[in-house]
């Protein structure tokens, strides 16, 4: 099958552009819309009854449509599985295996192509559920061989690919955290760097402290790299005033903040990402998305998904969530999943439906976008257009 030169797509109940100079609200919403692919970029949009001509019609069927969602934080170049770990959590039973460490010795002891695999198959999955972009990262390897490997294969399925050799002290430096923290910064960062576009770090008690951290994310920095930040994700600390002070993209969980948190937060172009499939997968305390979009700072929603805390791929649940229990509102929940992801990978050309902007589309069968939060675990996602190509 040739790819026609444009396809209209029509009949589109409501449309959520992210563009507001577009349509209604913040949203852009375009009620009986359409818009125009032309070489994989949205070359027309707006109300139907204005639509030009185009080489192929793909009628909507008064379905609501929305930019692809944008997941700015995963981990999927991984193997194993950690389904003994989850079902004990849930079933109240301690368990001692080794977390991440277990996925650790089952990636180090992976093939490439068994990595590639996986990683496949969760982009797949995701994709079906209407995800266009999708960052993920190394962190599984913790050595300079494994993590090297974990970038070059997650670089030949996604632009967005980030370095985390510093996701916990590696098993193999137990005893000598700052051996580690040189290699990270060292032969670990320029065996990685040529492959990545972001830097990250787990800032936490028990991995990475302030001065750790930030001298991995000025190392990664210096050569390049974006920084990202996992921060404030199980107590309260210095992520997040870190992630704001070296001029972060992101700073990912933000579920303890204080008031300063919040401040530098609103007072920064750094995007809060926050993770409900987290806090869903281990029971802990949600992130208070209202506080901090009260308090001004724009907030991504994002999946984390990972083996070890947050295995779901879908952008719809996490939108269901963040209205359930953190407090946004359908509107703001969807603007996170898709604009605000767009945010915090500092793109421009994803996450709205815009002329010039990379066709990404997910229709819904449904009439509305609230009906993501309304209908949760319902797979509406009917149809998805990955760069102007119809996926599936
Ligand atoms: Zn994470």
């Amino acid at each position: 099958m040739t790819t026609p030169a444009s396809t209209l797509i029509t009949g589109i109940a409501a449309l959520v552009t992210n563009d507001p100079a577009l349509g209604r609200g913040p949203l852009g919403l375009i009620e009986e819309a359409a818009v125009v692919i032309a070489d994989g970029r949205f070359a027309w949009v707006g109300r139907a009854a204005d639509a030009p001509a185009a080489d192929a019609v793909h009628d909507a069927g008064g379905r609501a449509a929305l930019p692809g969602f944008v997941d700015s934080h995963s981990h999927l170049v991984f193997a194993g599985d950690r389904t003994a770990e989850f079902n004990a959590r849930m079933s109240g039973r301690s368990y001692s295996a080794g977390g991440i460490r277990t996925t650790v010795a089952a990636t180090r002891a992976a093939t490439d192509e068994e990595l590639a695999a996986g990683l496949a198959r969760y982009l797949r999955e995701a994709l079906r559920q209407g995800t266009t972009t999708m960052e993920t990262k190394s962190g599984y390897g913790l050595n300079t061989e494994d993590e090297a490997r974990a970038v070059r294969i997650a670089a030949a399925h996604t632009d967005e690919v980030t370095f985390l050799g510093a996701h916990i002290v590696s098993p193999d430096y137990a005893d000598d955290p700052a051996g580690y923290v040189d290699l990270v910064t060292g032969p670990m960062l320029d065996a990685c760097a040529p492959y990545a576009r972001w830097i990250d770090v787990f800032c936490e008690q028990g991995a990475f402290d302030a001065d750790q951290s930030r001298a991995i994310l000025t190392a990664g920095r210096d050569k390049g790299l974006g920084v990202r930040v996992h921060a404030n994700q199980l107590h309260h600390g210095p992520g997040v005033q870190l992630a704001v002070e070296l001029g972060a993209a992101s700073a990912d969980h933000c579920t303890h903040l204080d008031a300063a948190d919040l401040d530098a937060l609103a007072n920064s172009d750094t995007v809060a990402t926050l993770l409900p499939g987290a806090e869903f997968s281990t029971r802990a305390e949600w992130p208070d998305a209202r506080r901090i979009l009260d308090a001004g700072a724009t907030v991504a929603l994002s999946t984390d998904c990972n083996p070890g805390s947050s295995f779901t791929s879908s952008m719809p649940f996490c939108v269901a969530l963040a209205v359930r229990d953190m407090g946004m509102t359908p509107d703001e929940a969807v603007w996170s999943a898709t604009a605000g992801g767009a945010r915090a990978l500092r793109r421009s050309d994803v996450g709205a439906v815009t002329p010039g902007a990379v066709a990404d589309l997910a229709l819904l069968d449904a009439p509305s976008h609230v009906h993501l939060a309304y209908r949760p675990g319902v797979p509406l996602v009917s149809a998805v257009w990955h760069k102007g190509e119809q996926a599936g």
